[in-house]
């Protein structure tokens, strides 16, 4: 789970924070609304949050795969 460069905006539509993680587009495009189609996409805080929340059941996948 990559950490994010500075100046990027959360992809999340309608969202103006700064984006703290990237990650797969396909992974984030089932939850959320997305700006437009990026290989990346780009998660704020809160987004990520709640991006985490709805895909707890994945959650231990991912946390194996990247640790
Ligand atoms: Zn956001």
């Amino acid at each position: 789970m990559g950490r994010v460069d500075k100046g990027l905006k959360c992809s999340v539509e309608s969202c103006k924070e700064d984006a703290l993680r990237s990650l797969s587009y396909d992974k984030v495009s089932n939850i959320f609304k997305l700006i437009k189609k990026h290989r990346r996409a780009y998660l704020c805080r809160r987004h990520y949050k709640e991006w985490k929340k709805a895909t707890k059941s994945n959650r231990e996948l991912e946390r194996l795969r990247f640790s």
